[in-house]
Formats: C-alpha cells, structure tokens, sequence
C-alpha cells in the first residue's frame, strides 16, 4: 500500500496534529464544522521527515499526490492554475505540530505569472493591485525559495522611485510596477541564471521545499531547543487558496482573540483595516481598527464572525486566535489555534473555563505551561521598552526575570555599591562561592564563562535572581573595570540589562515592573495540589531561602548544601583553616569554631520548615572553591593559625588538584576527616533537639552523604554519622528519630544501588554529578562545546538542564528499582537543577520517585508540572 502523504482540508481532523501540523489539522477541523476557510490541502509532516530521509528531496511519488489534489482544489474552486481568466492563487505555509511564529517561511500570491497576472488585474478591475502581488510574489519567492538577497529588490524599488521622483511605494503606478516586475525578473536571472519559474506548478513544489528546508533553518533550531519541541517532528506545508482582503471597501483582514490574551478577559479581542492584506495588519503602516467597529460598519457581518468565534471557542474549550478575511462582503477564516498569553491571562482563563464549566480541573490543568509561571514570581521588562531595545549579546538563560542596573566587576564592589542605593548587575568572567554576598545585593549577574549548573546558575536560580550565564561574547577587563562587546566598551558608569528568561543582554537602561500575583493563581496552584501525586521540596541553605520555599508551597527541603553557608566573610577564615590544617588537633580546633554557627544555621532553617522534612547534606565542596588564593588572604589566615605564610602557602599548594570536580570532595572527605563529620553531625542534631524542644516539633533530620560510589565508603561515614548521633543523643537524655541516606550521583552508586541501599535509608539523584560524570561533560565547561553539538544537531537539548532520560534516566530507574528490591520502603528524590524542569519531572512521577527538590522560585512550576504527569499517566499513591 502507498502512503498518503497529501491531505486535502475535508480529509482531515483536530486530532491529526501529529501529521498534519497544528495548522492544517484545524484548517481541517473548520471545514468539517462547516465554516467558511479557503480551501486547500496539506503536506504531511511524514513527507517532511521523508524529505531529509531522501537527502533533502521530495519523492516523485509526493509530488504526484500534491499534483492530485491540486486538480482536485482547482475543481472545488472552479480556479486554475496560471488560467488567463481565472488563475488560482495559493498560499504556502508552514505548520508544526505546535506553532512556531515567525521561525519558517510563507509564501504568498503563489501562481502569479505573465498571464494569471493579466487575469487579476481584468477580474479585480485593479491592474496596481494585480502587479503591486506580482513584484510581491517575485521578491518573497527569490528571497525565500531561492536565497536571493531581499536588499537586492529594495534597491530596484528605491531606483525606480527616484527615477519617477516619488517618496512612497504607493505613489508608484501600475505601469510603473509592471516595469519594476520586468526589473525583477532581470535580477532573477542575474543571479540564477535562468528565468523566473512561470509554471505555477514548479513554483509550488519548490516552495514546499524551501518550507521543508526551513524546518532546520538557524532560528527554527534554536527554538526548537528552548521550546522542548524534537526535530523529528518535522512540519507539515499548507496550501491554500488566496483569499484577498484589499479587493476595495467591501474587504478587509484580521487578528482576533476569543477572550482578551493580555489579562484573561471574557471579551472578544481583536484588530481589523478594511481593504489591507494580512501583511498591512502587522507590519503597522496603517493603524489597524479595534473589533467592535467592525460591529458599527458592518453588523451583519460582524454576527456571522462573533458567532464563528464562539463555535471555535466551544469547541476547542479553549481561547483561540484567529485570522480572518472579508472578500467583498464574504468572511471567512483562514486559521484558528490556541491563543498564547500572558501568564496572569492564562491562570484567568483555566480557572475561568473550569467555572464556567467547560473544562474539568485537569483539564485546565494542562493548559498553563509550567514555565511560563516564572514570569509571575520574577521582575520582567517593561514591555514598551523592551521593543524599543536591540541586545548587544547573548548567554545562556540561567536563571529567569529582568534586571538592570550599572556594572560591578567584583562582589565586593557589588556590594558596597548596593549598600549605598545604587541598582547594579555583578558581571564576572564565572562566579566563586566567594562572590556570594555581591550576588544577593546585584539585581542581576552575568557571567562570561559556566553553563547551566554553573556556580552562577545554580546559586543565581536558588536566590531568584537573574542570571545570564556563558556570554562568551562579552570581553572583561577586570583592571581596567571596563567590558567590551562588539567593539564597543562599557564602564562600571553604564547600565546594563540583562533577560535571564532569553539570555538577552542590552548595552542600555531598560525598565523592570514586578508583576502582580492575582487571586486566580492560589485557586489554581490548589487544583494541582489536589491532583498531583509526586511531593516537591526545595533546594534552600538559609533561613531566607527555606522562608522562600514554604511561600511558594515547598513540603520539605530536598538539599541544603552545607557548604554554601561558609563563605560568609566572618566564616571564611575558619573554614579555610578547617580545610589546611596539618593535623587533626588543628583541625579540631577550626571545627569547634564551626560547630556554634552551623548550629545556628540549621536551627534558623528547622523554624522556617516548621516541622517539615528537612533532608542535610554533609559538607561536598570541590576544595578549590575554598582555598585561599590571595596573598592578604594567605598571609592572614597563617597569623590566625600560628604558622607561616610559607608554611601554608606551601599547604594550599599541596591541595592543588588538576580536576577538583572529581577530586577531594564529596564523602571522600569524610573518610579522611571523620571529624568534619562528626561535627555537623552534632549541629545537625543538638539544633533539631533544641528545636524540638522550643516550637513542640518532632523533626526527624534527614543527614545525606554525598558522591558515594561505593557500600564500604557510605558505611564508614553513617558509622562516624550513628555513633556522634548516640552520643549526642545520650548527652542530651533525649531520643530522636533520624534518618541517614546518600546522594545517588555516580554512575557506580547507581549501577550497585542493592548494595547501597543497605545502609541508605534514602536515596537522592544528585543530576548534576550524575549527568557530568555520565556524559562525562565538565559541568562548568559543557556549554563551550555544547553550542557545536546544537548545530550539528547531535544532541538537541542541554543535558544539565533537561535530564536525558535515555542515558541518565536508565542509571536513574536502575538505582531506584534496585534500592527498592533491597529495601521496598526506601525513599527515593531527585535533587539536582533537573529537578525544576516539566519534562524531568514528567520522568521522575513516571520512574515512582517520591520527590522532586529543586529552587524555591522553581516550586511552583514543579507542583504544576508534577500535576501535569499525574493527569497524563495517572499513578497510585
Ligand atoms: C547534584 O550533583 O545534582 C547535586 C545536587 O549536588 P551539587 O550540585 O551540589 O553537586
Ligand atoms: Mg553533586
């Protein structure tokens, strides 16, 4: 049997996205419901795949189905191809599964030639009109299809302008366009060297080709990446018969809304010009009229519309844009899909659809995108400004919102500055845990060099601060306090903004506005709660950060990194003096200077928690973060020791390590310095017990050893970990239930998780590790090389950012269904950056897992996103 690579509009339905495209599914889905749309057909998506699979061809076995049910559109029309009366004119449009805007290529006012040209201007009585399409056609088909410089034409048209002595396109006249047709056509061959197609027939097929081609276009690449959308989807092509909207007073085109996209209104929305083709609506010559004149002007007209924009509504029990167009007193619609909107509009409309009972509540569930939650806990540009602005740069988007603000070059500087009332973005080549304090008081950071589990990115996410990571075209000058982009240089006197959700950087001031959150999202946020089974905790290490996370719903914490709270200046030194000290006397004497603050610490986060699990990890820092590595630094940290500088310069030295990722870090420190354990062992249980004891909570702490490979390792540290807790507990007279589990981040851990689940009493996939020493990718370098990988379409996504469930996800479901055959109640989370991202959190409800922790900002879109996978693959408690 052949397959059927070519559908005409009547053949088809909603539910054929998958191969019809979003566009052509519902173009087909209009028809069947009875209302007016431009007939055609539709080149499936299948063909497109079948396109590449035959090395960028379509078959002739496709081009003899198009060719089909093209004589088929031309009997239903009554229309023909290149006719000298009545020419058939069609459009040729791109359509994915899911829309993509502006990434692919249309072409319009297909099937003009010497003679259909003629035929319009005789049918239209409207020669200008007729020959203003043609040179239109010419350019957009040479640009589009053929590669032909757009600036090339412009010239043409400026020529003749000049030589007539107008100033507008639309002073030039019909004669005067025929002349600029015939230019055109000469600079086609020019630079072809051979004719413009005049065969209708061989002009569509090449367009079709230019739309497959389109797909891997640069821009549609990259979209496809930051919208999660597989290139195997493929796009299908639409080909429709032109319907004209400038055909005088009795025509005209449209954009509308069914309900209002901004702000979520019930309310008809919507933009028209009479006698104005589509284009004229959005490139903004002429200003457009708003909806409810068209009921003034034309009330019959405007019920026929009104009532087709409600069927739509009802039926696809959703907003929906559409395109119209009025032919000479005839209306029909040319296209109707989901309405994108604002954030607060699409909380609005869920509830709204729910109470007017139109949806269930998991339906509307699915109908805000996890991700587009950000954009209401986060400072966002002015929009009027923002279109006002050009970005100078781009880097990763590592941590969403707006900022803006003059530039610092170091924390220190960062900080200071704030201190005194000024708004200023930290830009640094990466970031240190030292630069900690300068990141709370910048409004934004931008960083030259790291990727998306950078220091930067990570820490930046945790705060929900702005953060445009890996801007490798930025140039910093740390001496001069000057960066350079583009050849152009900025002072710590410029402002900058920055557009953690795009990775956009602007050389210039632009405004930001907090956006309000709107009754509707609590309402909403309840239904997801309702719903989901899969719990979220937060990743917090303060106080501050753990108030945060319960604010925006967390049920626990997931992680505290110890170690983030040691580089607060008055902490630094005794840390460092832990980390250098020669023996474990010394050591000692660093840790009991230690303990009082990480006590305090962790009782700040119990009281925020009030009572909710609280999972702590023991200290895991690469030893390179907290090495001294200035000489003051140096000399002052050996006087509080009592030895010489040379002394510990020659100790830090030694400490040297060529890969300090995968290198003394993680448990291993533990097992070379049981006491480091010991001590946070204690602060973690003398402050639960105190706790306990002032607010009436029974918090059972959670303690978590890090980047263990191996059984013996994690026994060796629980048995420092369960002798301290005894200890403690004895010296205090009081009992206390506790937990001790490990992190899952090396693929050994993973690959003997029966083994190590004897003594874990919980398991938690630390992500980041594991998909570093997975893929065996630099956590902090990846995204250097990764950008080659994009293009040569090896990998589509970033690892770091959205969990390869292939390769990561196989060690992943290993571990968990090995943890459970050892000891069936054993509780599993994951805890790395992947934790905040919709499609692995899709995968960690579907792989059993209890929990996802991830930023306290993220907390929302993971008990959204979690909701999402239960109404999809619903899943037993
Ligand atoms: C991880 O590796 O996924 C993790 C959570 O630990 P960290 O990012 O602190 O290495
Ligand atoms: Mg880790």
């Amino acid at each position: 049997m052949t397959n059927k690579y070519v559908y005409l509009f009547s053949e088809g339905n909603a539910s054929m996205k998958n191969l019809l495209g979003g566009k052509g599914a519902n173009l087909a889905e209009m028809t069947t419901l009875g209302i007016p749309v431009p007939q055609g057909f539709i080149v499936t998506t299948e063909a497109c795949n079948k396109y590449y699979e035959d090395g960028r061809k379509i078959s002739d076995e496709i081009i003899s189905q198009i060719f089909e049910q093209l004589a088929k559109l031309e009997e239903t029309t009554g229309k023909k191809f290149g006719d000298n009366t009545n020419p058939l004119l069609v459009s040729v449009r791109s359509g994915a599964r899911v829309s993509m805007p502006g990434m692919m290529d249309t072409i319009l006012n297909l099937g003009l030639n010497d003679v259909a040209v003629e035929a319009m201007a005789e049918m239209t009585k409207n020669p200008r009109f007729a020959y203003d399409s043609y040179r239109r056609f010419i350019q957009m088909f040479s640009d589009v299809v053929m590669g032909i410089e757009k600036r090339l034409f412009e010239n043409k048209i400026d020529e003749l302008k000049e030589k007539k002595g107008v100033e507008f396109d639309t002073d030039l006249t019909a004669e005067d366009l025929k002349e600029l047709v015939a230019k055109f056509k000469e600079l086609y061959k020019k630079e072809k060297g051979e004719d413009f197609p005049s065969d209708p027939k061989n002009q569509l097929i090449e367009s079709i080709t230019a739309v497959f081609r389109s797909w891997d276009n640069p821009r549609a690449i990259v979209y496809r990446r930051l919208n999660d959308i597989p290139g195997e989807w493929g796009t299908a092509v639409n080909v429709q018969q032109m319907v004209f909207g400038n055909k005088g007073e009795t025509s005209g085109t449209g954009v509308a809304f069914s309900r209002n996209p901004a702000n979520g209104d019930k309310a008809i929305y919507g933009e028209y010009l009479m006698n104005a083709q589509g284009e004229d609506v959005v490139a903004g010559i002429r200003t457009p009229l708003e909806i409810g004149k068209l009921k003034e002007q034309n009330p019959e007209i405007y019920a026929e519309f009104e009532g087709i924009v409600n069927t739509l509504e009802d039926h696809y029990k959703d907003m929906q844009d559409m395109e119209f167009t009025i032919e000479e007193g005839k209306l029909y619609f040319l296209q109707t899909r989901n309405g994108k909107r604002t954030a607060q509009a699409a909380l609005k409309i869920a509830v709204d659809l729910v109470e007017e009972g139109m949806l269930t509540k998991e339906q509307a569930i699915l109908k805000v995108e996890p991700k587009q939650l950000d954009t209401l806990l986060h400072p966002a540009f002015y929009t009027e400004d923002l279109k006002k602005a050009t970005p100078i740069a781009k880097g990763l988007p590592a941590s969403p919102g707006a900022a803006c603000g003059k530039i610092a070059f170091t924390a220190d500087e960062a900080k200071d500055r704030a201190a005194l009332g000024e708004d200023v973005v930290l830009v640094r080549l990466e970031t240190s845990p030292e630069d900690i304090e300068g990141m709370i008081a910048a409004k934004g950071i931008l960083t030259v060099r790291g990727g998306m589990t950078s220091h930067a990115a990570v820490v930046a996410r945790g705060m929900g601060t702005c953060c445009v990571a890996g801007c490798g075209t930025i140039k910093v000058n740390e001496e001069k306090r000057t960066i350079e982009v583009n050849g152009k240089v900025y002072t710590a006197d410029d402002y900058i903004s920055i557009d953690g959700t795009s990775g956009n950087v602007y050389g210039e001031r632009i405004k930001t506005v907090t956006p309000e959150i709107s009754g509707h999202f609590a309402i909403f946020m309840g239904w997801a709660d309702e719903i989901r089974k899969l719990k979220v905790r937060a990743n917090a290490d303060s106080p501050r950060d753990a108030k945060q996370a319960v604010e925006f719903g967390a049920e626990g914490i997931g992680l505290c990194r110890t170690e983030h709270m040691f580089f607060a200046e008055d902490r630094i030194m005794a840390v460092r003096q832990m980390i250098t000290s020669k023996d474990v006397e010394q050591r000692k004497v660093a840790l009991a200077k230690i303990l009082p603050m990480q006590k305090s610490d962790f009782i700040g986060i119990y009281e925020a928690m009030e009572g909710r699990p609280v999972t702590i990890r023991l200290l895991d820092p690469p030893l390179h973060e907290f090495l001294p590595t200035a000489d003051q630094d140096i000399k002052d940290l050996a006087k509080e020791m009592g030895i010489t500088y040379d002394e510990l310069k020659g100790t830090v030295q030694e400490l040297h390590e060529f890969n300090p990722m995968m290198g003394h870090r993680g448990c291993r420190l533990a097992v070379s310095y049981p006491e480091i354990a010991e001590m946070q062992a204690r602060a973690i249980i003398e402050a639960a017990i105190e706790v306990n004891k002032s607010k009436g909570h029974n918090i059972v702490p959670e303690i978590m050893i890090p980047l263990v490979g191996e059984i013996k390792e994690l026994k060796y540290v629980k048995d420092v970990i369960v002798a301290t807790v005894e200890e403690v507990m004895k010296e205090k007279g009081v009992t206390l239930q506790y937990k001790v589990g490990t992190m899952i981040e090396i693929p050994r851990a993973a690959l003997t998780a029966d083994e190590i689940a004897k003594e874990a009493e919980f398991f938690s996939f630390g992500t980041n590790d594991l998909t570093q020493m997975t893929f065996g990718f630099s956590r902090d370098d990846a995204a250097k090389f990764l950008a080659a990988y994009y293009e040569k379409k090896i990998y589509e996504q970033d690892p770091f950012a959205k969990l390869d469930q292939t390769g990561v996800g196989s060690l992943i479901k290993i571990a968990a269904e090995k943890g459970k055959a050892t000891r069936p109640d054993i509780h599993l989370g994951i805890c790395g950056e992947h934790g905040g991202d919709p499609s692995s959190i899709e995968f960690c409800h579907n792989t059993g897992l209890d929990y996802v922790s991830c930023s306290p900002f993220r907390v929302p879109l993971a008990r959204l996103a979690a909701a999402q996978a239960q109404v999809k693959q619903p899943r037993p408690l």
